[in-house]
């Protein structure tokens, strides 16, 4: 393990994804670990390593499983969130393909941890291969008693769970973490209204912790390592390593495993071989779609959730899209609106008619019929979704359209204006349409 960027959740291990080659690897010895602590004990562990979630939300892994009731009358639940279906975030199938035994004996220690009869493996519905993928390595594990009643007798313990590989849905809505309990429940993958939060009912009605595939895989880690010796790698308050999917115009896109805090300059450059055709670089987005972009002055900004909050954005999955100097960033915000006005589930006003509008107002940009006043209305349309939905998805169609029209606001001026022109040259040629469009921009 180098000292820069160990590779903790990929490490270069060929044929690691087979139970026997995990096995060589120490595979399995950190649930056998865990089960000679107590839950509490291992919960400090997590705590004291400063592991956030690897979902997007960044929320203490540690604090998020204290919150399930130490005792139920009822079954308790781990759901494992591997929808991933925003756009730019591709990573969590690297820890399906290559590690998928991480992902299960991570899954081994939470359900100890907080008693879960069972822990459900949420696949995006379009993953056919690595929906197959894990579940031969599943397949693997209950075979070898791994998993299952069996665990008993191999582990010497009174203590046994279950785990289940999930086909998504195929939505992206399905990723949000109460619609992915009513779709596991064969229910309309629809955003539940929280509160009750899924802790205090969750999926049957019963305490269920949902956590990110990702961060599921960083338990054993700690566990091996210790959670001290964890917290040091990184940037402090958002530590460890991450995956981070790189998109777009970089010359080698790919998921690459480093630690956080690392700029997104050595990223791009450093990491991923700088832009095609020496370009610069005219927008990132840090984190998956959903996220606020930054300009290409700002990449010397550290990847980590504290440092990217103080120039109004997130962390996200850690998906980086990169855009370089040609990029029309009016069409992009285009694409990105059509996609959350595809995504919504319609079921809250804002977000279901706030969508479309913005699509449509960026259509009328990109066709050149937009009016001055449009760009207006667009922010406004921003502001009246974000916050006033019943889940995050409004939000996530919000940040992006708001963050390219702050930080891009003069190419969309220029939208604007060209349009006019074009609607001024097109009363000169007599054509009613524009002309009506020239009387209300006035
Ligand atoms: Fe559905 Fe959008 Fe409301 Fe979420 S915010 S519940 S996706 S309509």
């Amino acid at each position: 393990m180098s000292e820069k960027n160990p590779k903790l959740i990929l490490p270069d291990i060929p044929d690691l994804h087979k139970l026997d080659v995990y096995k060589q690897n120490g595979g399995y010895e950190n649930f056998k670990k865990a089960l000679k602590m107590t839950p509490d004990e291992i919960i400090d562990e997590l705590k004291t390593s400063g592991l956030r979630g690897r979902g997007g939300a960044c929320f203490p892994t540690g604090l998020k499983w204290s919150f399930m009731p130490k005792e139920s009358d009822k079954p308790t639940y781990l759901a494992i969130n591997g929808d991933e279906s925003e756009p730019g975030s591709f990573k969590d199938r690297l820890i399906f393909e290559a590690n998928p035994h991480l992902l299960i004996e991570g899954i081994l220690i939470a359900n100890y941890v907080m008693k879960n009869k069972a822990g459900y493996i949420y696949i995006r519905g379009e993953y056919h291969k690595w929906v197959n993928l894990m579940q031969k390595a599943l397949d693997d594990a209950y075979e070898a008693g791994f998993v299952g009643e069996r665990m008993k007798e191999t582990f010497g313990t009174d203590f046994s769970t279950e785990i289940y590989v999930h086909k998504g849905a195929g939505a992206y809505i399905c990723g949000e973490e109460t619609s992915l309990m009513n779709s596991l429940e064969g229910l309309r993958a629809y955003p539940r209204f929280k509160p009750p939060f899924p802790a205090q009912k969750g999926l049957w009605g019963c305490p269920t912790t949902v956590n990110n595939v990702e961060t599921i895989a960083t338990v054993p880690v700690i566990l091996g390592m210790g959670g001290e010796a964890y917290s040091k790698i990184g940037a402090e308050g958002h530590t460890g390593t991450l995956l981070y999917g790189v998109s777009g115009h970089v010359n080698k896109p790919g998921v690459y495993e480093l630690e956080t805090g690392m700029t997104l300059r050595e990223i791009i450059y450093d990491v991923c071989g700088g832009v095609p055709g020496n370009k610069k670089v005219k927008a990132v987005i840090p984190g998956g779609s959903s996220m606020p972009p930054l300009t290409g002055d700002e990449l010397d900004v550290p990847m980590d959730e504290e440092s990217l909050k103080k120039v109004g954005t997130h962390i996200g999955t850690g998906g980086i899209m990169v855009m370089d100097e040609d990029t029309d960033i009016v069409k992009i915000t285009l694409r990105i609106a059509h996609f959350y006005h595809h995504e919504s589930c319609g079921q809250c006003t804002p977000c279901r008619e706030g969508c479309g509008w913005m699509e449509k107002i960026l259509k009328r940009m990109v066709a050149g019929d937009a009016t001055s006043q449009d760009l207006d209305l667009l922010l406004s349309v921003c502001d009246n979704i974000e916050g006033n939905t019943i889940c995050a998805l409004g939000d996530a169609a919000a940040w992006p359209v708001r963050g390219f029209v702050q930080k891009f606001r003069s190419e969309f001026e220029a939208r604007v204006k060209k349009s006019r022109s074009f609607q001024a040259l097109n009363v000169v040629h007599g054509r009613r349409d524009t002309a009506e469009t020239l009387v209300v921009d006035n």
